[in-house]
């Protein structure tokens, strides 16, 4: 299956209820589209879990276009909606990965899915021809190194990793370190999540951010946080609350083969001004890919 159709695939569901509503919705126009029309495409939009604000500004921007284009049917509005959204999510999705090594720091809660979006960024990079080398800094658990470790042999990448309860922070030094030995193109650093434990969480990763500082000071680095997109609005809270405490470039969104609230996209992307880099929509090692605006909102609202 090529990119694009995993995308459309693994937003099956958040497309089929988006249409039906849309469909819905449209049946009895006739003419103009009334003030009810555009109540019931809001509320369509907020409980994809789009969030209050962004949807009322989609709905603001179809509403000058319905009226310059005479919008009457289903399918132009969904047309209409596509490139709305397509052109608020643009933006930011870039990763720039041109100093060797470049560095990656995945963040998050427990269960978000950090360990397993490593796997798919090691095998998409590998791909690519970058060499990609691992650090398994969540050493909270034995089995959250066990388990890095089994998505570093799918990759076929290597991995770098001390006993369980080591400093993370000495994880890094050392994968940074065999990264310089080994002039591997990429280093992606797993960690734990445990955010109930805020003052803690912070100066863990403060430590960790020393050690990039120190050791890889002129290199591209991106602290991606990983968010479930089957959570909500939690995913959300949790986006703010990572953003107080850590320098977080980009979000990559995982499970969104799991919902039909793909729209928490939209509320991330554009409430809180963090640009969406991956998503994940699905389990399996080839289930990543970068994000694209123009791509999600066809998968969001269907092509035709
Ligand atoms: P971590 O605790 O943040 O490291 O999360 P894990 O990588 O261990 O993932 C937790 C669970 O989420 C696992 O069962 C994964 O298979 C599952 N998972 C991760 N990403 C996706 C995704 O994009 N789609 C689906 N359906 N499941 C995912
Ligand atoms: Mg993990």
């Amino acid at each position: 299956m090529g990119l694009f159709n995993r995308l459309f695939g693994g937003m099956k569901k958040t497309r089929d209820t988006m249409e039906g509503a849309i469909e819905a919705a449209m049946e009895e126009v006739d003419g103009e589209l009334t003030e009810e029309v555009f109540e019931q495409l809001e509320e369509i939009l907020i409980m994809s879990d789009t969030g209050m604000r962004t949807a009322n500004e989609i709905i603001e921007s179809l509403r000058e276009r319905a009226k310059k284009q005479k919008i009457k049917s289903a399918g132009g509005v969904k047309s209409a909606l596509r490139d709305i959204v397509a052109e608020l999510l643009s933006g930011g999705e870039e990763v720039d990965m041109i100093t060797m090594p470049a560095i990656i720091l995945v963040i998050g809660v427990n269960g978000v899915g950090k360990t397993t979006s490593i796997g798919k960024l090691a095998a998409m990079y590998k791909e690519q021809g970058k060499k990609v080398l691992l650090g398994a800094a969540d050493t909270f658990r034995a089995a959250a190194i066990e388990q890095l470790e089994i998505w570093a042999g799918r990759a076929g990448v290597d991995l770098v990793k001390h006993r369980e309860g080591a400093d993370p922070a000495a994880v890094v030094f050392d994968t940074i370190q065999a990264g310089k030995a080994r002039d591997v193109d990429l280093i992606i650093c797993d960690t734990a999540g445990r955010l109930h434990n805020k003052k803690n969480l912070m100066e863990e990763l403060g430590k960790i951010y020393r050690v990039i500082d120190r050791e890889l000071p002129y290199s591209d680095r991106e602290v991606l946080l990983v968010l479930d997109a089957t959570t909500g609005q939690n995913a959300v809270n949790q986006a703010r609350e990572f953003k107080e405490i850590a320098e977080v470039t980009g979000i990559i969104l995982t499970k969104l083969d799991g919902t039909a609230k793909g729209g928490v996209v939209l509320n991330i992307r554009h409430e809180l001004q963090i640009p969406v880099k991956f998503i994940g929509v699905g389990e399996g090692i080839a289930d990543m890919q970068p994000f694209g605006a123009k791509g999600f909102a066809d998968a969001m609202f269907g092509e035709g």
